[in-house]
């Protein structure tokens, strides 16, 4: 039997009922832009989150952008961000017109190498957007203090880990804002597009809620110029009710990531590097990703995978530094980025969704044990 990468609708259909009454409600209130439903989401995430303003956005991305346009960055400024993320974190610091400066990354949390950015910062470093890759936060403090060394806004890209914790404390307001997104994929996934930025700042959260609608206040009153950020109603209605189940969510993320690394490391002679959960870490597992070191390996691995029917993905061929978008920046966003390269190379996931059966499991580790060793 085929094991998908991902499976919405194991997840969406046990709720079914509940969304279609979800659904009839808004449609009946013909309330479809902001209003009751998206306050209301808006305070649960808070709570969940603990923090103390979650503001839904149309996207992750835009969660990003409208951040940066908040710190007022732009033309003439860097931001340090990692190579090896998805292409959002570095493609958002380009529309506000900034330049990112791409850092290399630690090989054990994938997070961004601390020296690495220190290394980049110019007198025209505003932000750094540390990127919780996979469902494990990055050493924040470490974050923290460079950034506060150097004057820097934090703003995190928490896209891919919703209740990842960092000693204790939820992700979401330890820097300056926090970035989400409700991507399917994600570990709150949505029914279409969405996002959220947090922040404990309350004139930070007034500028975001502005800049979220077109920077108007009053009605037809433009301060700021903004845009049309605005998560839907229905969206917001949709995601109330998965909201609910996330703990559970990340519960059984968690057991199938521990299923996984006790029977991967029983089997004999296999050459697959696990993933760490530091000890000081919430992880929600987003993404199991193994790194399969060896020239073509990896490639390898995907293919036989792929023939035994199991679902993969790379989680990202190419770092941000070699994007051909990106050709023209300054060298110094461009160099130095090895881990980079070298994670690009090796990494590959496996499904590791919650709803996963115990012999759905089992099949990937199957198809892992029958991976041929190295030729
Ligand atoms: C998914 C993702 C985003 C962008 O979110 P969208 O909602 O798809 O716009 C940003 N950063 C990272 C690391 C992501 O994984």
């Amino acid at each position: 039997m085929p094991v998908p990468l991902l499976d919405v609708n194991a997840q969406n259909l046990p709720l079914e009922d509940e969304l279609k009454s979800v659904f009839e409600k808004v449609l009946r209130s013909g309330r479809f832009i902001l209003g009751e439903e998206v306050e209301a989401f808006e305070r649960e995430c808070a709570a969940e989150l603990g923090v103390k303003h979650a503001i839904s956005i149309s996207s992750g991305t835009d969660a990003l952008i409208i951040a940066l346009m908040a710190f007022g960055i732009g033309a003439g400024d860097e931001v340090l961000c990692p190579s090896f993320t998805f292409f959002a974190t570095a493609g958002s610091i380009s529309r506000t017109g900034a330049t990112p400066v791409f850092c290399d990354v630690n090989p054990v949390d994938f997070g961004i190498d601390l020296a690495a950015a220190k290394a980049k910062i110019t007198p025209r470093t505003k932000a750094i957007i540390p990127v919780h890759l996979y469902g494990q936060a990055v050493d924040l403090d470490g974050v923290q203090a460079l950034a506060k060394e150097h004057g820097l806004k934090v703003i995190e890209d928490i896209a891919q880990s919703f209740g990842a914790s960092y000693k204790g404390v939820t992700c979401g307001a330890i820097g300056e804002v926090g970035c989400f997104s409700f991507f399917p994929s994600k570990n709150l996934g949505g029914f279409g597009d969405g996002g959220l930025v947090t922040t404990n700042d309350d004139s930070l959260a007034e500028t975001l809620l502005r800049l979220r609608n077109h920077g108007m206040h009053p009605r037809y009153y433009h301060s700021l110029v903004g845009g049309n950020f605005r998560m839907d109603a229905l969206q917001c209605a949709l995601l109330r009710v998965k909201l609910r189940h996330i703990k559970e969510y990340a519960a059984g993320r968690a057991r199938n990531a521990e299923y996984y690394s006790r029977r991967i490391s029983e089997l004999t002679g296999y050459s697959f590097i696990l993933p760490v959960a530091a000890p000081d870490r919430g992880h929600v597992w987003n993404q199991f990703t193994l790194r399969v070191p060896g020239e073509g390996r990896r490639d390898a691995l995907r293919a036989h995978l792929m023939e035994k029917g199991v679902g993969c993905e790379i989680y990202y061929p190419v770092p941000m530094h070699r994007q051909e978008c990106f050709a023209n920046l300054p060298t110094a966003s461009l160099s130095d980025c090895p881990i980079s390269d070298e994670l690009s190379a090796e990494v590959i996931s496996i499904p590791v969704y919650p709803e996963m059966s115990i012999e759905q499991l089992d099949e990937v580790i199957a198809a892992l044990a029958s991976f041929p060793p190295s030729n």
